[in-house]
Protein backbone atom coordinates (compact mmCIF):
# COMPACT_ATOMS: atom_id res chain seq x y z
CA UNK A 1 0.00 0.00 0.00
CA UNK A 2 1.56 3.36 -0.71
CA UNK A 3 2.42 6.34 1.86
CA UNK A 4 1.52 9.60 1.34
CA UNK A 5 2.51 12.55 3.07
CA UNK A 6 -0.34 15.11 3.09
CA UNK A 7 1.01 19.14 4.13
CA UNK A 8 -1.47 21.40 5.71
CA UNK A 9 -5.01 20.60 7.13
CA UNK A 10 -7.47 22.70 5.50
CA UNK A 11 -10.45 20.89 3.86
CA UNK A 12 -8.50 19.70 0.75
CA UNK A 13 -5.80 18.24 2.69
CA UNK A 14 -8.04 17.15 5.65
CA UNK A 15 -10.56 15.31 2.79
CA UNK A 16 -7.90 13.87 0.87
CA UNK A 17 -6.41 12.34 3.89
CA UNK A 18 -9.90 11.09 5.58
CA UNK A 19 -10.57 9.30 1.91
CA UNK A 20 -7.30 7.79 1.78
CA UNK A 21 -7.64 6.88 5.25
CA UNK A 22 -11.20 4.83 4.04
CA UNK A 23 -9.34 3.07 1.29
CA UNK A 24 -6.71 1.87 3.84
CA UNK A 25 -3.73 4.36 2.06
CA UNK A 26 -1.27 5.42 4.91
CA UNK A 27 -1.31 8.84 5.53
CA UNK A 28 0.58 11.60 7.40
CA UNK A 29 -0.60 15.02 7.30
CA UNK A 30 1.72 17.66 8.35
CA UNK A 31 -0.18 20.88 9.69
CA UNK A 32 1.15 24.25 10.53
CA UNK A 33 -0.74 24.45 13.61
CA UNK A 34 -2.26 22.35 15.52
CA UNK A 35 -6.35 21.83 15.87
CA UNK A 36 -6.21 23.95 19.17
CA UNK A 37 -4.23 26.73 17.61
CA UNK A 38 -6.63 26.94 14.50
CA UNK A 39 -9.79 26.84 17.13
CA UNK A 40 -8.48 29.67 18.65
CA UNK A 41 -6.93 31.36 15.78
CA UNK A 42 -8.33 33.92 13.37
CA UNK A 43 -10.63 33.19 10.39
CA UNK A 44 -9.19 32.30 7.08
CA UNK A 45 -11.87 31.94 5.07
CA UNK A 46 -16.27 31.44 5.49
CA UNK A 47 -16.84 29.09 3.29
CA UNK A 48 -20.41 27.77 2.09
CA UNK A 49 -20.15 24.20 1.21
CA UNK A 50 -22.47 23.07 -1.31
CA UNK A 51 -25.13 20.06 -1.75
CA UNK A 52 -22.22 17.80 -3.16
CA UNK A 53 -19.62 18.56 -0.40
CA UNK A 54 -21.70 17.44 2.13
CA UNK A 55 -22.63 14.81 0.65
CA UNK A 56 -19.02 13.69 0.40
CA UNK A 57 -18.52 14.32 4.23
CA UNK A 58 -21.43 11.98 4.58
CA UNK A 59 -19.23 9.37 2.24
CA UNK A 60 -16.90 10.32 5.01
CA UNK A 61 -18.88 9.72 7.95
CA UNK A 62 -18.07 13.75 9.31
CA UNK A 63 -21.35 15.24 8.39
CA UNK A 64 -21.49 15.93 12.06
CA UNK A 65 -23.83 19.39 10.83
CA UNK A 66 -26.12 18.28 8.46
CA UNK A 67 -29.60 18.93 10.59
CA UNK A 68 -31.85 20.81 9.56
CA UNK A 69 -31.16 24.12 11.19
CA UNK A 70 -27.79 23.99 9.42
CA UNK A 71 -28.79 23.91 6.05
CA UNK A 72 -28.73 26.78 3.47
CA UNK A 73 -31.56 26.82 1.34
CA UNK A 74 -31.08 28.84 -1.61
CA UNK A 75 -29.58 31.79 -2.72
CA UNK A 76 -31.41 35.80 -2.69
CA UNK A 77 -29.65 37.48 -5.42
CA UNK A 78 -30.53 41.13 -5.30
CA UNK A 79 -29.36 43.94 -8.54
CA UNK A 80 -31.38 46.89 -7.68
CA UNK A 81 -31.76 49.17 -10.79
CA UNK A 82 -33.55 49.06 -14.28
CA UNK A 83 -34.73 46.89 -14.45
CA UNK A 84 -34.94 45.51 -10.94
CA UNK A 85 -33.25 41.71 -10.06
CA UNK A 86 -34.54 39.84 -7.14
CA UNK A 87 -35.22 36.29 -7.13
CA UNK A 88 -34.67 33.47 -4.12
CA UNK A 89 -33.55 30.78 -6.15
CA UNK A 90 -33.61 27.24 -4.87
CA UNK A 91 -30.47 24.67 -3.94
CA UNK A 92 -31.06 21.17 -5.16
CA UNK A 93 -29.76 20.58 -1.88
CA UNK A 94 -28.78 22.11 1.21
CA UNK A 95 -25.39 23.62 1.34
CA UNK A 96 -23.82 24.61 4.96
CA UNK A 97 -21.65 27.28 6.98
CA UNK A 98 -19.51 26.26 9.37
CA UNK A 99 -16.38 28.54 11.12
CA UNK A 100 -13.67 26.58 9.74
CA UNK A 101 -12.24 26.52 13.36
CA UNK A 102 -15.14 24.57 14.50
CA UNK A 103 -15.02 22.60 11.01
CA UNK A 104 -11.66 21.44 10.65
CA UNK A 105 -10.11 20.76 14.02
CA UNK A 106 -13.18 18.14 14.33
CA UNK A 107 -12.10 16.63 11.00
CA UNK A 108 -9.27 16.31 11.91
CA UNK A 109 -10.39 14.25 15.45
CA UNK A 110 -12.13 12.46 13.19
CA UNK A 111 -9.16 11.58 11.28
CA UNK A 112 -6.80 10.80 14.22
CA UNK A 113 -9.25 8.97 16.09
CA UNK A 114 -9.20 6.66 13.46
CA UNK A 115 -5.75 5.88 13.28
CA UNK A 116 -4.50 9.01 11.51
CA UNK A 117 -0.79 10.75 12.09
CA UNK A 118 -0.51 14.07 12.10
CA UNK A 119 2.65 16.48 12.73
CA UNK A 120 2.43 19.89 13.52
CA UNK A 121 5.55 21.04 11.16
CA UNK A 122 5.11 23.78 8.28
CA UNK A 123 8.02 22.54 5.72
CA UNK A 124 8.95 25.19 3.33
CA UNK A 125 10.59 23.52 -0.43
CA UNK A 126 13.83 21.94 1.32
CA UNK A 127 11.46 20.39 4.09
CA UNK A 128 8.99 19.05 1.32
CA UNK A 129 12.08 17.64 -0.08
CA UNK A 130 13.30 16.22 3.56
CA UNK A 131 9.77 14.80 4.16
CA UNK A 132 9.08 13.30 0.99
CA UNK A 133 12.04 10.96 1.45
CA UNK A 134 9.88 9.13 3.95
CA UNK A 135 6.76 8.89 2.02
CA UNK A 136 6.14 7.50 -2.11
CA UNK A 137 4.48 11.08 -3.11
CA UNK A 138 3.69 14.76 -1.25
CA UNK A 139 0.28 16.02 -2.01
CA UNK A 140 0.56 20.19 -1.14
CA UNK A 141 -2.42 21.34 0.22
CA UNK A 142 -1.00 23.91 2.10
CA UNK A 143 -3.39 27.00 0.65
CA UNK A 144 -3.42 30.54 -0.61
CA UNK A 145 -0.67 31.38 1.98
CA UNK A 146 1.44 28.76 1.51
CA UNK A 147 5.33 30.04 -0.38
CA UNK A 148 6.80 27.00 -1.56
CA UNK A 149 8.04 28.26 -4.26
CA UNK A 150 7.41 24.83 -5.82
CA UNK A 151 4.22 25.53 -8.07
CA UNK A 152 5.23 28.62 -9.98
CA UNK A 153 2.19 30.53 -11.37
CA UNK A 154 0.92 28.92 -14.66
CA UNK A 155 0.01 32.14 -17.08
CA UNK A 156 -1.61 30.50 -20.05
CA UNK A 157 -4.31 29.54 -17.08
CA UNK A 158 -3.99 32.75 -14.98
CA UNK A 159 -5.76 35.38 -16.79
CA UNK A 160 -4.91 37.92 -13.99
CA UNK A 161 -1.91 39.47 -12.57
CA UNK A 162 -3.84 41.35 -9.68
CA UNK A 163 -7.12 41.03 -7.21
CA UNK A 164 -10.75 41.91 -9.08
CA UNK A 165 -12.15 42.94 -5.78
CA UNK A 166 -10.77 44.03 -2.71
CA UNK A 167 -12.33 41.93 0.55
CA UNK A 168 -13.61 42.45 3.84
CA UNK A 169 -15.12 39.31 5.59
CA UNK A 170 -16.14 38.61 8.64
CA UNK A 171 -18.28 37.34 11.65
CA UNK A 172 -21.49 39.72 13.03
CA UNK A 173 -23.69 39.63 15.73
CA UNK A 174 -27.02 41.51 15.26
CA UNK A 175 -27.89 40.61 11.96
CA UNK A 176 -31.33 38.73 11.83
CA UNK A 177 -31.95 34.98 10.36
CA UNK A 178 -33.65 34.70 7.32
CA UNK A 179 -36.31 31.85 6.61
CA UNK A 180 -35.64 29.71 4.93
CA UNK A 181 -31.89 29.89 5.43
CA UNK A 182 -30.47 31.40 2.14
CA UNK A 183 -27.46 33.40 0.85
CA UNK A 184 -28.25 36.85 0.80
CA UNK A 185 -26.15 38.44 -2.73
CA UNK A 186 -26.23 41.95 -3.22
CA UNK A 187 -25.10 42.73 -6.55
CA UNK A 188 -24.13 46.90 -7.22
CA UNK A 189 -22.18 48.95 -9.24
CA UNK A 190 -19.38 48.84 -6.56
CA UNK A 191 -19.02 45.06 -5.93
CA UNK A 192 -21.11 42.57 -4.12
CA UNK A 193 -22.10 41.95 -0.77
CA UNK A 194 -22.94 38.75 0.57
CA UNK A 195 -24.26 37.09 3.98
CA UNK A 196 -25.06 34.10 5.02
CA UNK A 197 -25.62 32.01 8.18
CA UNK A 198 -22.55 30.06 9.43
CA UNK A 199 -22.48 28.10 12.42
CA UNK A 200 -18.96 28.78 15.04
CA UNK A 201 -18.50 26.87 18.46
CA UNK A 202 -20.34 29.62 20.07
CA UNK A 203 -23.27 28.96 17.99
CA UNK A 204 -25.07 31.06 14.80
CA UNK A 205 -24.11 34.28 13.69
CA UNK A 206 -23.80 35.88 9.99
CA UNK A 207 -20.69 36.02 7.88
CA UNK A 208 -20.71 39.07 5.80
CA UNK A 209 -18.54 39.07 2.51
CA UNK A 210 -17.78 42.54 0.71
CA UNK A 211 -15.91 42.59 -2.43
CA UNK A 212 -15.35 45.81 -3.50
CA UNK A 213 -14.40 46.33 -7.00
CA UNK A 214 -10.19 48.56 -6.93
CA UNK A 215 -10.85 51.72 -6.64
CA UNK A 216 -14.23 51.78 -5.99
CA UNK A 217 -16.02 52.96 -2.71
CA UNK A 218 -17.00 49.39 -0.90
CA UNK A 219 -12.77 48.98 -0.88
CA UNK A 220 -11.74 51.11 2.05
CA UNK A 221 -12.98 48.87 4.53
CA UNK A 222 -9.99 46.17 3.89
CA UNK A 223 -7.74 49.38 4.82
CA UNK A 224 -9.99 50.12 8.30
CA UNK A 225 -7.50 48.65 10.85
CA UNK A 226 -10.83 46.90 12.49
CA UNK A 227 -8.82 45.53 15.28
CA UNK A 228 -7.67 49.56 16.52
CA UNK A 229 -11.06 50.96 15.79
CA UNK A 230 -14.08 48.04 15.93
CA UNK A 231 -16.51 50.93 16.54
CA UNK A 232 -15.27 53.19 13.62
CA UNK A 233 -14.55 50.20 11.05
CA UNK A 234 -18.44 48.73 12.33
CA UNK A 235 -19.78 52.52 11.41
CA UNK A 236 -18.19 52.38 8.32
CA UNK A 237 -19.02 49.13 7.52
CA UNK A 238 -23.38 49.91 8.46
CA UNK A 239 -23.01 52.95 6.22
CA UNK A 240 -21.84 51.04 3.00
CA UNK A 241 -24.54 48.38 3.82
CA UNK A 242 -26.74 50.53 3.92
CA UNK A 243 -26.23 52.63 0.71
CA UNK A 244 -25.26 48.91 -1.56
CA UNK A 245 -27.07 46.19 0.49
CA UNK A 246 -30.02 47.89 1.90
CA UNK A 247 -32.34 44.79 2.22
CA UNK A 248 -29.29 43.62 4.76
CA UNK A 249 -29.30 46.46 6.56
CA UNK A 250 -33.00 46.29 7.18
CA UNK A 251 -32.45 43.18 8.84
CA UNK A 252 -29.37 44.51 11.08
CA UNK A 253 -30.11 45.74 14.60
CA UNK A 254 -28.00 48.43 15.49
CA UNK A 255 -27.92 48.06 19.04
CA UNK A 256 -26.68 44.59 18.61
CA UNK A 257 -24.39 44.77 15.82
CA UNK A 258 -20.80 44.32 15.91
CA UNK A 259 -18.01 41.56 15.20
CA UNK A 260 -18.62 38.28 17.01
CA UNK A 261 -14.84 38.22 18.29
CA UNK A 262 -11.99 40.80 18.00
CA UNK A 263 -9.84 39.76 15.26
CA UNK A 264 -12.52 38.07 13.21
CA UNK A 265 -12.09 39.78 10.22
CA UNK A 266 -10.62 39.13 7.08
CA UNK A 267 -9.41 42.00 4.58
CA UNK A 268 -7.24 41.98 1.20
CA UNK A 269 -6.91 41.28 -2.25
CA UNK A 270 -6.69 37.71 -3.69
CA UNK A 271 -5.10 37.48 -7.52
CA UNK A 272 -6.92 34.58 -8.75
CA UNK A 273 -4.47 32.13 -10.03
CA UNK A 274 -3.78 28.65 -10.98
CA UNK A 275 -0.30 27.12 -10.44
CA UNK A 276 2.06 24.48 -11.75
CA UNK A 277 0.05 21.29 -10.44
CA UNK A 278 3.25 19.11 -9.51
CA UNK A 279 6.64 19.21 -9.09
CA UNK A 280 9.90 16.91 -9.07
CA UNK A 281 11.45 17.15 -5.95
CA UNK A 282 15.22 17.09 -5.14
CA UNK A 283 14.58 13.52 -3.71
CA UNK A 284 13.22 11.94 -7.05
CA UNK A 285 9.47 12.00 -5.75
CA UNK A 286 6.81 14.23 -7.03
CA UNK A 287 4.39 16.51 -5.41
CA UNK A 288 0.98 17.43 -6.21
CA UNK A 289 -0.21 20.29 -5.49
CA UNK A 290 -4.44 20.53 -4.29
CA UNK A 291 -6.71 23.34 -3.53
CA UNK A 292 -5.70 26.57 -3.24
CA UNK A 293 -2.07 25.86 -3.37
CA UNK A 294 -3.02 25.06 -7.00
CA UNK A 295 -5.87 26.84 -7.94
CA UNK A 296 -6.97 30.34 -6.30
CA UNK A 297 -9.93 31.69 -7.18
CA UNK A 298 -11.84 34.91 -5.85
CA UNK A 299 -14.44 33.67 -3.23
CA UNK A 300 -17.39 35.23 -5.69
CA UNK A 301 -18.72 32.51 -6.67
CA UNK A 302 -18.63 30.29 -3.35
CA UNK A 303 -16.21 27.56 -5.14
CA UNK A 304 -12.69 27.25 -3.72
CA UNK A 305 -13.50 24.89 -0.71
CA UNK A 306 -16.09 23.20 -2.92
CA UNK A 307 -13.56 22.45 -5.24
CA UNK A 308 -10.81 21.39 -3.32
CA UNK A 309 -13.15 18.66 -1.69
CA UNK A 310 -14.01 17.59 -4.89
CA UNK A 311 -10.18 17.52 -6.39
CA UNK A 312 -9.07 15.61 -2.99
CA UNK A 313 -11.64 12.57 -3.84
CA UNK A 314 -10.91 12.44 -7.49
CA UNK A 315 -6.77 12.30 -6.47
CA UNK A 316 -7.65 9.53 -3.82
CA UNK A 317 -9.13 7.38 -6.09
CA UNK A 318 -6.27 7.77 -8.58
CA UNK A 319 -3.75 7.14 -5.38
CA UNK A 320 -5.61 4.41 -4.67
CA UNK A 321 -5.41 2.55 -7.76
CA UNK A 322 -1.25 2.79 -6.54
CA UNK A 323 1.60 3.80 -8.24
CA UNK A 324 4.84 4.29 -9.55
CA UNK A 325 4.07 7.70 -8.27
CA UNK A 326 5.85 9.28 -10.48
CA UNK A 327 6.29 12.56 -13.05
CA UNK A 328 4.11 10.40 -15.35
CA UNK A 329 1.60 9.56 -12.78
CA UNK A 330 1.45 13.27 -11.58
CA UNK A 331 1.06 14.72 -15.29
CA UNK A 332 -2.08 12.35 -15.77
CA UNK A 333 -3.37 12.84 -12.05
CA UNK A 334 -2.69 17.15 -12.67
CA UNK A 335 -4.68 17.21 -15.92
CA UNK A 336 -7.60 15.21 -15.08
CA UNK A 337 -7.97 17.29 -11.76
CA UNK A 338 -7.48 20.24 -14.30
CA UNK A 339 -10.65 19.13 -16.03
CA UNK A 340 -12.78 19.52 -12.98
CA UNK A 341 -11.10 22.77 -12.02
CA UNK A 342 -11.28 24.19 -15.24
CA UNK A 343 -14.96 25.15 -15.66
CA UNK A 344 -14.95 26.49 -12.41
CA UNK A 345 -11.89 28.89 -13.03
CA UNK A 346 -13.46 29.91 -16.38
CA UNK A 347 -16.83 30.93 -14.36
CA UNK A 348 -15.17 32.43 -11.29
CA UNK A 349 -13.03 34.83 -13.71
CA UNK A 350 -16.31 35.34 -15.72
CA UNK A 351 -17.86 36.65 -12.58
CA UNK A 352 -15.04 38.70 -11.48
CA UNK A 353 -14.79 40.58 -15.18
CA UNK A 354 -16.33 43.28 -16.38
CA UNK A 355 -20.29 41.90 -16.35
CA UNK A 356 -21.27 40.07 -19.31
CA UNK A 357 -24.77 41.07 -20.80
CA UNK A 358 -26.13 37.23 -21.32
CA UNK A 359 -25.18 36.78 -17.63
CA UNK A 360 -27.53 40.27 -16.63
CA UNK A 361 -30.08 38.34 -19.10
CA UNK A 362 -30.06 34.87 -16.87
CA UNK A 363 -30.57 37.39 -13.88
CA UNK A 364 -33.49 39.24 -15.54
CA UNK A 365 -35.45 36.01 -16.51
CA UNK A 366 -34.89 34.36 -13.03
CA UNK A 367 -36.58 37.48 -11.87
CA UNK A 368 -39.66 36.52 -13.22
CA UNK A 369 -39.60 32.74 -13.87
CA UNK A 370 -39.10 30.95 -10.59
CA UNK A 371 -37.53 27.60 -12.30
CA UNK A 372 -34.68 29.74 -14.31
CA UNK A 373 -33.99 31.22 -10.46
CA UNK A 374 -33.97 27.83 -8.88
CA UNK A 375 -31.99 26.12 -12.47
CA UNK A 376 -28.71 29.27 -12.06
CA UNK A 377 -29.01 29.04 -8.16
CA UNK A 378 -28.86 24.98 -8.10
CA UNK A 379 -25.82 25.30 -10.62
CA UNK A 380 -23.70 26.61 -7.55
CA UNK A 381 -23.75 23.07 -6.63
CA UNK A 382 -22.63 22.32 -10.47
CA UNK A 383 -20.00 24.38 -11.42
CA UNK A 384 -19.42 22.28 -15.35
CA UNK A 385 -23.12 22.96 -15.54
CA UNK A 386 -22.76 26.30 -14.57
CA UNK A 387 -20.05 26.88 -16.60
CA UNK A 388 -21.95 25.30 -19.69
CA UNK A 389 -24.60 27.82 -18.89
CA UNK A 390 -23.03 31.21 -19.25
CA UNK A 391 -20.00 30.20 -21.47
CA UNK A 392 -21.38 32.49 -24.49
CA UNK A 393 -24.60 34.25 -25.10
CA UNK A 394 -25.21 31.35 -27.66
CA UNK A 395 -24.87 28.81 -24.51
CA UNK A 396 -27.01 31.11 -22.08
CA UNK A 397 -29.61 31.24 -25.03
CA UNK A 398 -29.98 27.44 -25.23
CA UNK A 399 -29.38 26.56 -21.68
CA UNK A 400 -32.96 29.16 -20.96
CA UNK A 401 -34.70 26.94 -23.60
CA UNK A 402 -34.03 24.03 -21.61
CA UNK A 403 -34.84 25.06 -18.84
CA UNK A 404 -37.72 26.97 -19.22
CA UNK A 405 -38.81 24.19 -21.87
CA UNK A 406 -38.52 21.54 -18.94
CA UNK A 407 -41.42 23.00 -17.34
C1 LIG B 1 -13.82 35.49 2.50
C2 LIG B 1 -13.80 34.16 1.84
C3 LIG B 1 -14.99 33.50 1.57
C4 LIG B 1 -14.98 32.27 0.94
N1 LIG B 1 -16.16 31.66 0.65
C5 LIG B 1 -16.16 30.43 0.09
C6 LIG B 1 -17.38 29.72 -0.14
O1 LIG B 1 -18.46 30.21 0.14
N2 LIG B 1 -17.31 28.47 -0.65
C7 LIG B 1 -16.11 27.87 -0.97
O2 LIG B 1 -16.11 26.71 -1.41
N3 LIG B 1 -14.95 28.53 -0.79
C8 LIG B 1 -14.94 29.77 -0.27
N4 LIG B 1 -13.76 30.42 -0.04
C9 LIG B 1 -12.52 29.75 -0.43
C10 LIG B 1 -12.19 28.60 0.51
O3 LIG B 1 -12.26 29.01 1.84
C11 LIG B 1 -10.82 28.04 0.20
O4 LIG B 1 -10.75 27.78 -1.18
C12 LIG B 1 -10.57 26.73 0.93
O5 LIG B 1 -10.78 26.86 2.32
C13 LIG B 1 -9.16 26.27 0.63
O6 LIG B 1 -8.91 25.09 1.33
P1 LIG B 1 -7.45 24.45 1.27
O7 LIG B 1 -7.52 23.27 2.14
O8 LIG B 1 -7.04 24.25 -0.14
O9 LIG B 1 -6.50 25.57 1.87
P2 LIG B 1 -6.50 26.22 3.34
O10 LIG B 1 -7.84 26.21 3.93
O11 LIG B 1 -5.78 27.50 3.22
O12 LIG B 1 -5.63 25.19 4.19
C14 LIG B 1 -4.26 25.09 4.04
C15 LIG B 1 -3.65 24.77 5.37
O13 LIG B 1 -2.27 24.52 5.20
C16 LIG B 1 -1.54 25.23 6.22
N5 LIG B 1 -0.20 25.45 5.70
C17 LIG B 1 0.26 26.46 4.95
N6 LIG B 1 1.55 26.28 4.66
C18 LIG B 1 1.90 25.12 5.25
C19 LIG B 1 3.11 24.38 5.30
N7 LIG B 1 4.21 24.78 4.66
N8 LIG B 1 3.14 23.22 6.01
C20 LIG B 1 2.02 22.76 6.63
N9 LIG B 1 0.86 23.42 6.61
C21 LIG B 1 0.80 24.57 5.91
C22 LIG B 1 -2.35 26.46 6.50
O14 LIG B 1 -2.12 26.91 7.79
C23 LIG B 1 -3.77 25.92 6.36
O15 LIG B 1 -4.24 25.41 7.57
C24 LIG B 1 -13.75 31.66 0.57
C25 LIG B 1 -12.54 32.32 0.85
C26 LIG B 1 -12.57 33.55 1.46
C27 LIG B 1 -11.27 34.24 1.73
Amino acid sequence: MPDIAIVGAGVSGLHLALRLQQAGVSTTVYAERSPEEVAAGRPLSLPVRFGNTVRRERELDVAHWDQPENHTLGVHLVAAGEPDIRFLGRLDEPASGIDLRLYLPTLTADYLNRGGRMEVLTPDAEGIDRVSRRHDLVVAASGRTARTGLFPRDPERSPYTEPQRILTAGLFNGIAPVEPGHIHFQVSGAGEIFSTRILTADGPVHGMVVEGLPGGPLEQLASHDHAADPAGFEKTLLALVAEYAPDLRARITDSEFGIRRPGDVIQGGLTPTVRRGWATLPSGRVALALGDAWVLNDPLTGQGANLGSRCAFELAGLIERGGPFDASFAERASERLWRIAEPVVSWSNLNIGPPPEHLGGIFVTATGDQRVADAFVSNFNHPADMWEAVKSPEATEAWLRDVTAAG
